[in-house]
């Protein structure tokens, strides 16, 4: 299972300081199963962060990348290979956040590519609008965003998707059971089989609503990742 913890712009160095919670945690939790533990916080603390985790059972992603391999002048962008030197292992791209900036299926598809040429494993955002679920324009518009960020990218293996609606994140709205798990298995047949993940106002009382599908491959958690409390609470309980 797969936890990513998105901090989004939040956090200083003191931040820091609440891992160790979390790692004191996993020492003796599930020793044996595969979890997967992913902090991505602001690009400023990828590097203190990197070195704290450094041995543990949790690796450190960026949350959003440029599009191009080389140094250039692009004032404000960081490129993957910058985020890699740092200690990035991944990078978030896509997400809705930061399509709402600007960012378009083709450019994504251009970060994503850019990315793993550099070595960075991709969690890549797909999700509709509220209206377009009204509009039963859900599948239309996931299969867009999956056809358009994927094209031309043969090997997938260390691409994973993150299903967040955004009519979901941060609402304290989750999408009903049997919605989800019909979703999931359609992101994954169209991707090649991915990983999937879904994202969107997980929390320790929503988590075993969630868990009530067994097709996804872990959650991306917002605003409940900057409370070690609440992550540790959302991981426990996905095991039960
Ligand atoms: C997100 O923005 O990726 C996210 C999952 O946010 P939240 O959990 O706060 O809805």
């Amino acid at each position: 299972m797969y936890f990513i913890a998105n901090w989004k712009m939040f956090g200083g160095l003191n931040s820091l300081n609440s891992i160790h919670k979390v790692l004191k945690f996993l020492k003796n939790f599930r020793k044996n199963k595969k979890i997967k533990i992913i902090y991505c916080p602001p690009s400023t603390l990828i590097n203190p962060m990197s070195k704290k985790l450094k041995n543990t059972r949790i690796d450190v992603g960026a949350q959003n990348c440029h599009q191009n391999q080389n140094y250039g002048a692009f004032t404000g962008s960081i490129t993957p290979f910058m985020l890699k030197n740092v200690g990035a292992k991944y990078v978030i791209i896509g997400h809705s956040e930061n399509r709402q900036e600007g960012e378009t299926d083709r450019l994504i598809n251009m970060k994503i590519k850019c990315a793993l040429k550099s070595g960075l494993k991709v969690i890549f955002c797909i999700g509709e609008t509220s209206k377009e679920k009204k509009g039963n324009k859900t599948k239309q518009k996931l299969n867009r965003q999956l056809k358009i960020g994927l094209n031309k990218i043969k090997i997938k293996k260390n691409i994973i998707i993150a299903y967040e609606p955004i009519w979901s994140i941060g609402s304290g709205l989750i999408p009903k059971s049997k919605e989800l798990f019909e979703i999931i298995n359609f992101i994954r047949n169209r991707s090649g089989n991915c990983k999937v993940l879904y994202g969107g106002s997980v929390n320790p009382k929503n988590i075993s609503e969630l868990n009530v599908i067994n097709n996804v491959d872990g959650y991306m958690i917002g605003g409940a990742s900057q409370d070690p409390k609440k992550l540790i609470d959302i991981i426990k309980k996905s095991y039960i």
